[in-house]
């Protein structure tokens, strides 16, 4: 359970809207923002250093909202919660809610208002090449992710060489596993990944056939998804040492939702069989 930080009503003048006369005139924001995080040090030692500066916070919010001009609230609800949370790293997730109460809506209302959650979540991404500069296109892959304002604390296991598995007449893998926080929901993530291997000049023809590139999404926190794009965890992930192999390296306590073992007992038992 993490603590909370609220900032309630901060007003903002700005200009988003779809209409003309919006973008034109401007009108009045309101802006309630919960910050989760862990304020234990911070009620330890009574420091401002290992805290959140509310005001820096306002000043961010402000500055969001009033830099860009957005059509819709949820666009810059949006965008203000991934500032606070690249701005101020000890907070994990943030709900931002913008309040419109002069919309220009022909009848009469309070207000309207658009409220969501964005935060920064694990996750845990196979990597595969067996195809050219395979430790090449790995490095470049987690290079790419360092990089990327949507991830952070992105932590590359050992690379270790692979005999392939399921179509087994191509050239040995180079595997690696890769420990991160992203901003991403799940989809967005995947999405993210394919583009990397699409940049990698991977093509898809043969199912466990040879590539460039191959990033498998094995966990995302503890979240047990299933639907036509994406199956996490990742199904076969307890069947594969070079997944578990090189998880248990960086992240040996990481615990499977469904099996209820960590990586390190994953991988114990893979061994055993
Ligand atoms: P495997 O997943 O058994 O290792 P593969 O990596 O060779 O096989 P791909 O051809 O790379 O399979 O991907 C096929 C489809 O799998 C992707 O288009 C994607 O939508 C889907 N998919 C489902 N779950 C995941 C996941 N956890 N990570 C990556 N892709 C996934
Ligand atoms: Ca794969
Ligand atoms: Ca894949």
């Amino acid at each position: 359970m993490l603590d909370e930080i609220r900032i309630e009503e901060l007003c903002v003048f700005a200009h988003h809207g779809v209409y003309a006369s919006e973008t034109a005139e401007g009108q009045h924001f309101y802006i309630n923002a919960v910050l989760y995080l862990d304020t234990e040090q911070a009620g330890q030692r009574d420091d401002l250093s290992c805290a959140v500066d509310y005001a820096a916070v306002c000043g961010c919010l402000t500055d969001v909202m009033t830099e860009k001009n957005y059509q819709l609230i949820e666009a810059a609800a949006q965008a203000a919660a991934y500032a606070v949370l690249r701005k101020f790293p000890l907070v994990q997730s943030v709900d931002i809610e913008v309040r419109k109460p002069e919309a220009p809506i022909p009848a009469e209302f309070g207000s309207v208002s658009v409220k969501l959650r964005r935060g920064w979540h694990t996750a845990v991404i196979a990597l595969g090449s067996n195809l050219g500069d395979r430790r090449g296109y790995l490095m470049d892959a987690a290079a790419q992710l360092r990089e990327d304002a949507f991830f952070r604390s992105v932590q590359l296991s050992d690379l270790i060489e692979t005999a392939p598995y399921g179509v087994t007449e191509q050239p040995d893998f180079l595997n690696g596993v890769l420990l991160c926080e992203t901003l991403h929901a799940p989809h967005a993530l995947l999405d993210r990944l394919q583009a990397l291997e699409q940049q990698a000049h991977r093509t898809r023809e043969l199912h466990w056939g040879p590539r460039t590139l191959d990033l498998d999404l094995i966990f995302y926190d503890d979240a047990v998804i299933s639907d036509s794009r994406l199956t996490v965890p990742h199904p076969d992930m307890q069947n594969r040492r070079f997944v578990l192999a090189p998880l248990a390296q960086i992240a040996p306590y990481y615990r499977h939702p469904l099996l209820g073992m960590t990586a390190a007992e994953l991988l114990a038992r893979l061994e055993q069989a």
